[in-house]
């Protein structure tokens, strides 16, 4: 999902000519009238995929050109109007200001801790638990090296076409993960997967803080980056883009002014990752180089957790999109970049901007909903981590 600044703006969006696209699309619309009458319901289920959902995998790389079909996808998952085209909400000027607004809001939490009778899914749903198996039954890759503190069994997902797990289950399970690897011991002196990355991160400086990364980074070097990360902080779980029709990794155009980068997971391309190659945040300071590498490592970051949660949670689950959401940056991704970048914190050393105030804000635009007081707590805007000055 892209990531975003801020603006505040009332935008209002209609198109009278029809896409032969758009004209497929409203038959599907139809269809789906059809076939699945009953709105969401009350009772906490997930129907899983209906037969809609087929055309989604073939739909979603023409999404990345044109948002305007994110209509049909609406109606494929039977949610509302994607925010991207509607009225944009009014959003607070400050973190101040949005704890005043939470305050006002007096609303009680609906996060699973809080409210865990929301996401509790009842029938024969298949979204079980998930998998803990020893780091040595692994599959080694190319190339292996023993990594003699990963004592930790690492999890094993399955990775289906629609998505097999309730977003904040995966979402709690990785966390835990990652605090039972990275935080509650001390590992990275002997980890040799860490070892690596904080080593290859070091001697690739002057390659990630280029003002033109086309310039001066490839993307096969990036995709060895990226391939470190999913190892390090995704257990190896996001899964390859396929090589005979994509490259997983490209530039956004220069023409794009306001997104830093996307990262998505479809079944049929496999994940693919686009990063701006000349914007980054930069927080008053455009001029230092390691604001810029922080910022850049963040990003990536920040869309491989985009693609993580494409690719394993299931979109028809009834908290999904108020969890993720069509902008993906809902509670699910928030919580689950908020550890991220407390870990790469504490691995990489110093902070590693994942932008998440600026992606609460961007969400909050479209769908104009105060997060709760527990929610804020929980994600630490504006804190440090404990590890935040090491390594600079
Ligand atoms: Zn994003
Ligand atoms: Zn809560
Ligand atoms: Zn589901």
């Amino acid at each position: 999902m892209p990531l975003h600044p801020i603006t505040v703006t009332a935008t209002t969006t209609r198109t009278r000519r029809l896409h032969p696209l758009r004209r497929i699309a409203r038959l599907i619309c139809r269809t789906r009238g059809q076939t699945q009458q009953e709105p969401h319901g009350t009772e906490q289920t997930c129907r899983g995929s209906s037969f809609l959902h087929n055309f989604l995998p073939i739909l979603e790389p023409f999404l990345l050109f044109d948002p305007k079909l994110l209509f049909v996808e609406d109606h494929i998952l039977g949610r509302q109007q994607a925010p991207h085209s509607g009225t944009c909400f009014k959003v607070p000027s400050s973190l101040d200001e949005l704890t005043r607004w939470i305050e006002d809001a007096i609303a009680p939490c609906d996060c699973d801790v809080c409210s865990p009778w929301l996401y509790q899914l009842s029938g024969n749903s298949s979204h079980g638990a998930i998998n803990l198996r020893s780091s040595e039954n692994l599959r080694r890759p190319r190339f292996y090296l023993p990594n003699r503190a990963s004592h930790t069994p690492r999890p094993k997902l399955s990775l289906r076409v629609y998505g097999e797990y309730e977003a904040m289950r995966l979402v709690r399970h990785h966390v835990a993960w990652l605090d039972e690897t990275y935080l509650q011991t001390s590992p990275s002196k002997d980890n040799l997967d860490v070892l690596q990355l904080r080593n290859l991160l070091h001697a690739w400086n002057a390659h990630l803080t280029g003002l033109d990364m086309r310039q001066t980074i490839s993307k096969p070097q990036w995709l060895h980056l990226v391939s470190f990360f999913n190892k390090v902080f995704f257990f190896d779980a996001i899964p390859p883009h396929r090589q005979a029709i994509s490259e997983g990794f490209s530039w956004l155009p220069d023409t794009e002014k306001s997104c830093f980068g996307i990262g998505t997971y479809n079944p049929i391309i496999g994940t693919q990752l686009l990063l701006h190659p000349t914007l980054f945040r930069h927080h008053g300071d455009p001029e230092d180089a390691d604001v810029r590498w922080r910022s850049r490592l963040g990003t990536i970051l920040h869309e491989m957790c985009h693609a993580f949660l494409k690719a394993y949670t299931c979109r028809s689950c009834p908290m999904h999109d108020y969890c993720v959401g069509p902008r993906g940056h809902g509670r699910a991704w928030q919580i689950l970049a908020s550890k991220i970048e407390q870990v790469a914190t504490r691995l990489i050393g110093g902070f590693i901007d994942m932008g998440r105030y600026q992606s609460l804000l961007h969400d909050f635009e479209g769908h104009g909903r105060v997060p709760s007081g527990h929610d804020l707590e929980v994600l630490r805007f504006g804190t440090r981590w404990p590890d935040e000055q090491a390594g600079r």
